[in-house]
């Protein structure tokens, strides 16, 4: 388990929201944190954060990556009886949206709604059978009777999330909204922590890179990898365990939680940089497990490695259960094994590192 300062960054990293398009105030928390553990803290004008230790100048830069923002829903329509109807910002399932409580994002903070839930004895189904829901029959009650009045507190566009914050299992997982990929964020800012401490030990530069917009197309990682041109980047974000009930191991491939970080092969991930994270998981006894990347990793890496001439990079992904639900489940063992795995891999770099898929 985490000390309590870092444990206490985790929850409110977690609890802020920071939907696609909207990650400014989640971004103050991870800036502010980092900040004790950079040399300088930049950002963009959509809002992708960047924390640097400048070793040497003349040193090869690598960029550490994770992305800053969740998906979530955004106002659609408001109807003549104030009831509000909701679209989907990135991949939100609208399956579970439900019965649920969420926030409503205004400018001046938050109004808390319900999304409704026709009651089983009025369904037309019976026996729980309502019909699987599209986003245009989730319904938001903010508790008013009409347009005018919801209009005096939402407007459309307002985004709007789950209200559920963050919980823990045995002690041992994680449980909450946003976890995809809030807990990469929170995985980067550690390793920074650890890279401070052993600065001296660092023969690269490090760019620590928190980008925003990843949920609608690793556009802020576009911008930013193209603006640093890093000489090696190092991806993380979560990846499907399989080890729940109904999925498919033949399809899906084989993750369990608490085996370790996810190393991903092929697509976008370079050989040489996959094999250094490789062999540093071995000399540190660190346990991972593997995915095959058929055509994209479906993350950042995707935006990152085709900058300019190219940037070779890989991805190491952290099994998560229930993805882009306000359940998402992750193992602490795993975060720990990721930050380490991390942390060792930067130290491992050399200044005349030349990654290349020929021997
Ligand atoms: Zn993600």
């Amino acid at each position: 388990m985490f000390d309590k300062e870092t444990q206490e960054f985790l929850e409110n990293l977690i609890i802020t929201p920071s939907p696609t398009g909207y990650e400014a105030q989640g971004q103050k928390v991870w800036k502010n944190y980092v900040s004790a553990y950079a040399d300088k803290v930049e950002s963009d004008a959509y809002g992708s954060a960047l924390a640097r230790i400048d070793v040497n100048s003349v040193l090869p830069a690598i960029m550490i990556e994770a992305h800053a923002d969740e998906i979530g829903m955004v106002v659609q329509h408001i109807s003549d009886n104030g009831f509000i109807t909701l679209n989907r910002i990135g991949g939100s399932d609208s399956t579970i949206a439900r019965a649920k409580k969420v926030y409503i994002l205004n400018k001046r903070g938050r109004v808390t709604g319900v999304t409704g839930n026709t009651a089983i004895h009025l369904q037309e189904t019976k026996n729980g059978g309502g019909k699987q829901p599209a986003w245009k029959d989730i319904f938001v009650d903010i508790g008013v009777s009409s347009k005018e009045e919801a209009l005096e507190m939402v407007q459309v566009g307002d985004p709007v999330i789950f209200t559920d914050e963050i919980d823990y299992l045995n002690d041992e997982l994680i449980t909450g909204r946003a976890l995809d990929n809030r807990i990469g964020s929170f995985i980067l800012a550690q390793v920074l922590k650890n890279l401070k401490k052993r600065r001296s030990e660092l023969r690269v530069n490090v760019l620590a890179l928190n980008s925003v917009q990843e949920e609608v197309g690793g556009f802020g990682a576009r911008m930013m990898s193209y603006r640093y041109m890093p000489d090696a980047a190092i991806v993380t974000d979560v990846t499907h365990a399989t080890d729940t009930p109904g999925i498919d191991n033949k399809e899906h491939g084989t993750v369990n939680l608490g085996k370790g970080p996810a190393i991903q092969h092929g697509g976008a991930n370079h050989v040489a940089v996959v094999r250094l994270i490789e062999e540093t998981a071995e000399k540190h006894k660190i346990e991972i497990q593997h995915e095959a990347t058929s055509i994209r990793t479906g993350t950042d890496t995707d935006s990152i490695f085709y900058q300019q001439t190219g940037i070779p990079s890989a991805l190491i992904s952290l099994p998560l259960r229930y993805m882009h639900s306000p359940v998402e489940t992750v193992s602490i063992k795993d975060i720990e094994a990721l930050i380490t795995l991390m942390t060792e891999t930067v130290l491992a770099m050399e200044a005349d590192h030349h990654f290349t898929v020929f021997e």
